[in-house]
């Protein structure tokens, strides 16, 4: 009887979703939408999704989350997580997205060079600088704003050709700002950029890290999910060094969104940074263990318990199962690269090798192709993206982003995050864009 009812409710909501997608023609879970990061729906995390909203309870304390909390999904799962970091003590959340973990990142680094701060403000301090690759995502600068640092104190350091943060210019740049009697006290490395997928060399980056003794943090909300595979963990080598990390499984691990985790290697940091002791929530003299309210490390103060989400998925899926996803997504991203650069007269690679599942190119219409990419043509590539975007909407048969890059016009980023993708599917997005696009 029950299942029955579930059976009919989830048919309805699903009806219903299709209902929301098809007035905006966007098909989220369809194998031509190779729009973004997180796509396709995970059935196992989803029915965790729709538990947890039935529970509509908060994460904060143990009196009223408690199979949440005793059951210690939220450590078991970050266990598992750090695990893979290669770490066996660690401290660690799960929030609501990337961006807020860098965040954290942020003001835990902060803290542990100026714990003075926490009181004090930054007013009469020295002044403290960061350090994030030009290429790194936004949500690494934004703290400058939200910390009082100041984003003239975020500095860009130079990448490389393929995208990956040099790190002599970083070690000059750290050493200039000493030199100005300034405070260097966090460096951020991505694994895995937003744009083009790349995986700055952390060992090297935590060498220098560790000479000017400044805090690690590694943005892996993207390529976290390497750490899962067999085949591409490689990629990631030298997370281990780092002092935090973040890593979304909401992302390329396909668990319904939102859940991202922050680990740090550093035990109470987390708590001594935020803590506030509200005596309203966390009462000391509760008839139980009061360190299970764990509520008080979080700048939030209710959260969603997201853990359980990847708790069920790790159940149904294992480390194997989503290795095997990760792998899946990855193996159909190499295909899409290489079927790219089999034309190179409809497409242009962006970088001469890709990284993990990001395929960066440019896509030539028939009147631009085999001419000299002068100026011209490049003014003439850049418009061609919007145009040829319009119609993919328009006729609702494909979904790809684009953007500019640091003075490049706009080129085409696919991702393959979803591992309903097929083959079949990339060869129709090749030919839909050449389709929508051969005559603009
Ligand atoms: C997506 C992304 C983020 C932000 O994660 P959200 O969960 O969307 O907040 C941060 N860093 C990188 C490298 C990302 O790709």
């Amino acid at each position: 009887m029950l299942r029955h009812r579930l059976e009919d409710l989830t048919v309805e909501i699903l009806k219903l979703q299709t209902t929301i997608s098809f007035f905006y023609k966007l098909k989220y879970r369809h194998p031509h939408y190779l729009n973004q990061l997180s796509s396709g729906v995970d059935i196992v995390t989803l029915a965790a999704d729709w538990i947890i909203s039935t529970c509509n309870t908060n994460m904060f304390t143990y009196e009223i989350a408690p199979v949440f909390v005793l059951k210690k999904m939220e450590e078991e799962v970050l266990n598992k997580l750090a695990i893979q970091v290669g770490w066996h003590s660690f401290d660690g959340i799960l929030s609501p997205g990337g961006s807020i973990n860098n965040l954290y990142a942020c003001m835990i680094a902060r803290h542990r060079t100026m714990p003075c701060a926490k009181e004090l403000g930054l007013f009469g301090q020295q002044r403290l600088v960061m350090f994030v690759s030009e290429d790194a995502h936004y949500s690494n600068m934004r703290p400058g704003i939200i910390l009082g640092i100041g984003l003239n104190n975020v500095v860009a350091v130079k990448v490389d050709k393929r995208g990956a943060m040099c790190v002599d210019d970083l070690q000059n740049r750290i050493e200039e700002a000493k030199a100005k009697g300034w405070k260097p006290f966090l460096v951020i490395a991505t694994a895995g950029t937003t744009v083009l997928g790349a995986f700055d060399p952390i060992a090297a980056i935590s060498k220098v890290a560790q000479e000017h003794d400044i805090w690690l943090h590694v943005d892996a909300a993207w390529g976290g999910a390497v750490m899962v595979s067999e085949t591409h963990r490689n990629l990631i080598e030298g997370v281990h060094l780092a002092d935090s990390v973040t890593w979304n499984p909401h992302k390329l691990m396909g668990v319904i969104l939102q859940c991202s985790a922050l680990l740090v290697r550093h035990k109470g940091l987390l708590s001594a940074c935020n803590n506030m002791s509200a005596e309203y929530l966390f009462q000391p003299d509760k008839h139980y263990d009061v360190r299970y309210d764990t509520g008080d490390k979080t700048i939030q103060c209710g959260r969603r318990p997201d853990a359980f989400k990847l708790w069920l998925g790790w159940r149904a899926k294992g480390i194997s199962g989503f290795g095997q996803s990760v792998d899946k997504c990855l193996a159909l991203s190499e295909y899409f690269e290489a079927e790219v650069r089999k034309r190179p007269d409809m497409f242009v690679p962006v970088l001469e090798k890709g990284w993990y599942a990001n395929i960066c190119f440019w896509y030539v219409p028939k009147r631009l192709r085999c001419r000299p990419h002068d100026t011209i043509w490049k003014a003439e590539i850049h418009k061609v993206a919007p145009l040829l975007k319009e119609k993919m909407m328009f006729e609702g048969t494909l979904m790809i982003t684009f953007q500019p890059h640091k003075g490049m016009p706009n080129f085409w980023r696919a991702i393959v995050s979803n591992p309903a993708v097929r083959k079949e599917d990339i060869d129709y997005a090749i030919a839909e864009m050449d389709r929508l696009g051969a005559q603009l």
